[in-house]
């Protein structure tokens, strides 16, 4: 069956896909993009979670992603507020450690002003025996560094992206797989496989953006023929989630003798997130899971600074991801390039097709805009950059205004707990609202699964927001994953299961 003609249809739904589909629809291109599995389920939700410049590149002297990247701080963070805030660093250093105390000072002067930063507050000095920061560490770490970069909800991001795309007339397969996607006369011939029918439908494209990330090699080969493609160096990374490890409200940067940095971030109110490894992949994306090695790594490091060492049995949940870097030839996987490039194949009379390799969560935004231009290149320019001053569904309140945000969803619902409502604005702003809808009870928020997960969240993550399944809820769309036992795990699982499917949205 086809089922129409697109002007663009984008493969992948990970931050960078969702990014380009959003910014297209809101140009006024009809848009449709598929993701084989949920939102996010690649890397974009295996990531350290930073909306950062990029401190360490700058030793790499990417100076054009470390500027566009510090740029993207504010900007995105006055676009989603509800998910995206500032968190000050502390980094400790000691005399004869591994970078002298001036070329961290001069890094941060570069980082403070490279660009863009108006709110966030400049970098400071700190005496870690007096500053609380420096409570938690071994006292031969006197001095530090205190500077601002940002935190993400990453895998929310990912989603709210896909539903602004889809509210502005995009087309969005979820557990939809790209089987094949052929050049036909003067537009693209796509095939796509939904997961859970097995049915294939196909449809047709004018240009083809291809935002598989570390996929991207695999779908140019297996989906669209093309022999012997190598653009991508996959690159593993790994974090550990333990028990909270010190009050503080800051993170911490650490730098490794094996020149590598390690970031122990506040997560989830009473967790700590340590990470993260760089070594380079070579299985399927979706199967890499952390090694033993990784987990010596990141206990080893980390207690290198701690005074109460990390040990193997604090670590309460894991998680690992592959970086797509675009490959530059580095030699260490730690120093790949990772700026971003997107390259348009095709001729004159060949329907277009564009590749995205590499990117990183911060700069997504600035992506998609050079994404869409070059789109407009090929197949006729529509409208004109607009997410800059846009907001995410739900972050249209001022980025200073989260604390003003749930004490008015605390007015209007009463009976919510000051931690609840503090999640619910943390991940749907004010949307919240919508998803309470009329309740006036705990009662009217339906069946409790467990911790402060009701039945009206997850019927709304389901409509509006493309879950299936119980990972979807506990992982991605929320990380109650960390609060609910398996028992309400299961019970959630087969809860979703029996929801007719067309609540999926
Ligand atoms: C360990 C780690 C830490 C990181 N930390 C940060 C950080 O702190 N800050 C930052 O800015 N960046 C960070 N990054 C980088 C950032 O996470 C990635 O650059 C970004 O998530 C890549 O997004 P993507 O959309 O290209 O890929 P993905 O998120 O992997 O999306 C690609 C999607 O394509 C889908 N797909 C593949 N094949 C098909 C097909 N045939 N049909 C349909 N769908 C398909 C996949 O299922 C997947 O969901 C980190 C990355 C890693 C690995």
């Amino acid at each position: 069956m086809v089922q129409g003609l697109y002007d663009i249809f984008v493969i992948g739904g990970g931050i960078n896909g969702c990014g380009i589909a959003r910014d297209a629809a809101g140009r006024g291109y009809s848009v449709a993009l598929a993701e084989m599995n949920d939102f996010a389920s690649g890397t974009s939700s295996g990531s350290t979670k930073l909306i950062h410049g990029g401190l360490r590149y700058l030793e790499y002297y990417e100076f054009r992603l470390v500027r566009e990247a510090l740029m993207e701080r504010e900007v995105l963070w006055a676009m989603a507020p509800h998910i995206i805030w500032p968190l000050r660093f502390v980094l400790p250093f000691q005399k004869g450690g591994i970078r002298p105390a001036w070329l961290i000072r001069l890094g941060l002067f570069i980082y403070d002003h490279l660009g863009g930063r108006k709110l966030l507050p400049a970098t400071t000095t700190l005496d870690l025996r007096r500053d609380p920061a420096g409570k938690p560490l071994k006292p031969l770490f006197g001095k530090a560094f205190e500077y601002s970069d940002g935190w993400v909800d990453d895998a929310r991001m990912v989603v709210l992206n896909a539903r602004d795309a889809a509210d502005r007339g995009a087309r969005i397969f979820s557990r939809s797989r790209v089987v094949s996607a052929r050049r036909e006369a003067d537009c693209w011939s796509i095939e796509i496989k939904e997961h859970e029918t097995g049915a294939v439908s196909s449809v047709r494209a004018r240009m083809l953006v291809n935002a598989t990330g570390p996929w991207v090699d695999k779908v140019l080969s297996q989906a669209m023929g093309n022999s012997s493609v190598h653009n991508v160096r996959l690159v593993q990374g790994s974090h550990i989630v333990v028990r909270k490890k010190f009050n503080d409200s800051r993170a911490y940067f650490f730098q490794n003798p094996d020149n590598r940095i390690i970031f122990a971030i506040p997560y989830e109110r009473d967790f700590t997130l340590i990470g993260t490894t760089d070594h380079d992949y070579t299985g399927d994306p979706r199967d890499v899971k952390i090694t033993p090695e990784e987990v010596n790594y990141l206990c080893s490091a980390a207690s290198e600074y701690f005074a109460e060492p990390i040990r193997n049995d604090d670590i309460v949940w894991t998680y690992s991801a592959v970086r797509p870097l675009y490959d530059d030839g580095a030699s260490k996987a730690q120093e790949a390039t990772r700026d971003y490039v997107l390259k348009v194949e095709g001729n004159m009379c060949e329907a277009p097709l564009l590749n995205v390799f590499g990117g990183k969560l911060t700069t997504y935004r600035r992506l998609a805009e050079h994404a869409v231009e070059k789109i407009g290149e090929k197949i006729g320019v529509r409208g004109t950059p607009w997410t800059a001053a846009s907001h995410l569904p739900g972050g249209d309140f001022p980025p200073t205004g989260y604390a003003a945000e749930v004490r008015k969803l605390k007015e209007r619902y009463s009976f919510l707990g000051e931690h609840h409502a503090e999640r619910l604005i943390r991940s749907y702003g004010t949307r919240a609202h919508d998803l309470l809808g009329s309740a006036s009870t705990s009662a009217d928020l339906g069946r409790h699964f467990g911790h402060d997960l009701y039945e009206c969240e997850v019927r709304w993550l389901m409509l509006q927001e493309w879950a299936r399944t119980s990972g979807d809820v506990l992982w991605r769309r929320t990380k109650l994953g960390l609060r609910l036992s398996q028992e309400e795990a299961k019970n959630l699982e087969e809860y979703m299961a029996a929801v007719p499917a067309q609540l999926a949205g």
